[in-house]
């Protein structure tokens, strides 16, 4: 029987908001910006960052480097200074090692979520990825869970589990799915919503969770 836990990335297996901190500081400091400029980019990167936020900081302060070249940095700055907790790793690996298959399911651009998958070590641990970037769908949408579900080489019908801490992209998104939900608490819970089959205060439970499901 086919076991399928997908995850979110940011805010689920990794602490993106303290990564992005400290690649925003680095950054700023290689490319000597000004303080107006890092708080610009610490408002505009909180949620998600793209290539087109560079175009719009080098424009708003004037700078000579190209967004591509911006862009690449703080992609590389990400991608080194993102970590997941190694007790999350060995969660990962025993829900391997029990048969399941993971997939990881994040919005994004491509390229920094690769990075970010790369630089943490979760590449090698999933069986399949699927970035919003890739084909400019966003979770809630069916068809990144549908494609997640492709790329670790099953289906949907076959159900399984999402856990995320988005309500509306990995816990509505997963649910509209078909698929069991594991929401970690902290953001506000949304009027309307259905409930998730289980909440959490961290990845590791939802894990547990996971292990201990004896369907
Ligand atoms: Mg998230």
């Amino acid at each position: 029987m086919v076991r399928l836990a997908l995850f979110d990335l940011d805010g689920t297996l990794v602490d993106r908001q303290t990564a992005l901190s400290d690649a925003v500081t680095r950054l700023c400091r290689s490319r000597a910006l000004s303080p107006d400029a890092e708080h610009w980019l610490r408002i505009e990167l909180a949620d998600r960052a793209t290539v087109d936020d560079f175009a719009r900081l080098r424009e708003a302060f004037g700078l000579e480097a190209s967004a591509a070249d911006l862009w690449k940095e703080y992609v590389d700055l990400m991608s080194s200074t993102v970590t997941c907790r190694p007790e999350v790793i060995e969660g990962l690996t025993r829900l391997r090692a029990a048969g399941w298959t993971i997939g990881v399911i994040t919005n994004g651009a491509s390229d920094i979520q690769r990075a970010k998958l790369a630089g943490t070590g979760l590449a090698s641990l999933v069986d399949g990825v699927a970035v919003s970037g890739d084909l400019e769908i966003r979770k809630p949408d069916l068809c990144l869970f549908e494609l997640a579900a492709t790329r670790c080489g099953v289906s949907l019908t076959s159900g399984g589990w999402m856990v995320g801490d988005n309500p509306g992209g990995d816990i509505n998104g997963g649910h509209q799915a078909g698929l069991r939900t594991i929401w970690l608490r902290g953001r506000p819970w949304p009027d309307g919503l259905p409930a998730a089959h289980h909440v959490v205060d961290d990845v590791t439970d939802a894990i547990t969770v996971l292990l201990n499901e004896s369907e």
